[in-house]
């Protein structure tokens, strides 16, 4: 299962789509490093992701937490700015994922000037100290993204690039411009991406959503769960305070909340998903946006709209990818990308 630790709320940036450090939540773990030790130690297939706000704000309870933590894997999320702080501990990471929106002005607008600049340094020092993990561009896509365009430029620097829409929380825009901004900008981008990327599927580029979509319609989904995050079901977050969540982003939401290091349920994704057409792939995509239709119907409808398209433009080289179904299975375990964007 996945663990999503929030090592700290606080965050050292501001981004427009997020508005930075959790409000509400202890600054640092409440509860003893031994007592998470202890509640991670029962699954023997432990995949740790350290989160925030920004966990190497923490390095050092980053460091203690991976000497003293029993897991298999373990994954960072972070704006790159400190990942010096890491030292060796860099390299008993599995996953990195460095906040990047993109080129660099777009990546400014939305998460403040220098931090395009700021990943691009943690990523050469990621390259200069040997790191031989996974390391993802992770992106949030907003009214001023084009899809074909900065997905095109991290794959130039990154051999994987994955992102989640800003929508439904969205700080930045409301329906009417997503849907206005779907139609013609972003289904026309990702049809062209698609094309590109179909044109070695020998050897295919690393997108990670087109990777994930394609594995699920090629082999089907092997996980017990649809929801490719897993929340609530095979993935849950720890707060600082020992409380145990469905999804990390929202924390303070009831149906949220599933208990302690001492007991804790789960929360499954029902109807409309289980009889859609496309459950199977998209496993209805974020448990969050499902319980909090913030955009209503009519905004819940919106989203779908574009995962469904997305699916079929890579449904359509279903069968030339056939041939080399054996190299898609991706994600090789849960690194906190969600595939569905
Ligand atoms: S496309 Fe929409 S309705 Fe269908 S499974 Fe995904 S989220 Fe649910
Ligand atoms: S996809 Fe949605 S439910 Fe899953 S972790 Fe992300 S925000 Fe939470």
């Amino acid at each position: 299962m996945l663990w999503i630790v929030i090592v700290t709320p606080k965050c050292n940036l501001k981004c427009k789509y997020c508005g930075g450090s959790i409000p509400g939540m202890a600054d640092e773990p409440t509860y003893k490093i031994e007592e998470l030790a202890d509640f991670i130690s029962k699954d023997k297939g432990a995949v740790v992701a350290f989160y925030g706000g920004e966990p190497t704000l923490r390095a050092d309870i980053m460091k203690d937490m991976m000497d003293n933590i029993p897991a298999k894997k373990f994954v960072l999320q972070t704006n790159g700015f400190f990942i010096r702080r890491l030292g060796d501990y860099i390299h008993k990471i599995d996953t990195v994922l460095l906040s990047i929106d993109g080129r660099e002005e777009i990546t400014d607008f939305y998460r403040g000037k220098g931090c395009y600049k700021a990943v691009m340094k943690a990523l050469s020092y990621l390259r200069e100290n040997g790191y031989d993990g996974e390391i993802i561009a992770r992106m949030a896509v907003s009214y001023k993204t084009d899809i074909y365009e900065d997905v095109l430029h991290l794959l130039k620097f990154f051999p994987y690039v994955h992102w989640q829409l800003d929508v439904v929380w969205s700080n930045l825009w409301g329906l009417k411009e997503f849907k206005e901004w779907s139609e013609r900008s972003y289904k026309p981008g990702l049809k062209k991406l698609v094309k590109k990327w179909a044109e070695n599927l020998e050897n295919p580029a690393g997108i990670v959503p087109f990777l994930g979509i394609m594995t699920r319609l090629l082999h089907g989904n092997k996980r017990k769960t649809n929801l490719p995050c897993g929340a609530g079901q095979d993935a849950f977050a720890v707060t600082p305070e020992g409380k145990i969540l469905a999804c990390p982003i929202a924390y303070d939401f009831k149906w949220n909340i599933l208990g302690n290091f001492e007991h804790y349920g789960r929360i499954e994704i029902k109807e409309p998903c289980k009889s859609c057409p496309y459950y199977e792939i998209c496993g209805g995509r974020c448990l969050f946006a499902y319980m909090e239709r913030l955009w209503g119907e009519e905004g819940f409808n919106a989203i779908c709209d574009v995962t469904k398209f997305l699916i079929d433009e890579l449904r359509k080289y279903k069968d030339e990818a056939m041939k080399w179904a054996g190299k898609y299975n991706y994600p090789p375990y849960n690194n906190t990308t969600e595939i569905i964007p």
